[in-house]
């Protein structure tokens, strides 16, 4: 599992508070299910049961809200992976990880 602190959002546009008018919206991008929008707490976010929850890496706060996230088998393999982008209220940073299951 990696772990990234930002200061800027890395999956998602830095504008994504304003291109996006819904909490999370379901999108296709080059293959793959994206969960896109401006924040949604992890007990609402539609990969809740696939993504392991974690909290913002640079301050603690479990609160975060979900701003982008991917959850994929490998059509060969058949592992998982997901990446999942986390913004923090409390500190405004954005806490990034990917996750294989290979790794
Ligand atoms: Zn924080």
């Amino acid at each position: 599992m990696y772990e990234w602190v930002n200061d800027e959002p890395r999956l998602i546009e830095k504008d994504y508070k304003k291109r996006y008018n819904k909490p999370c919206e379901e999108i296709r991008e080059s293959g793959k299910t994206w969960y896109k929008g401006t924040g949604i707490a992890w007990e609402k976010h539609p990969l809740k049961r696939f993504i392991r929850k974690f909290g913002c890496a640079h301050c603690g706060n479990k609160g975060v809200k979900i701003i982008a996230a991917q959850f994929s088998v490998h059509p060969m393999s058949g592992d998982r992976y997901w990446d999942c982008e986390v913004f923090c209220e409390k500190c405004g940073k954005y806490t990034q990880k990917a996750y294989a299951e290979n790794d």
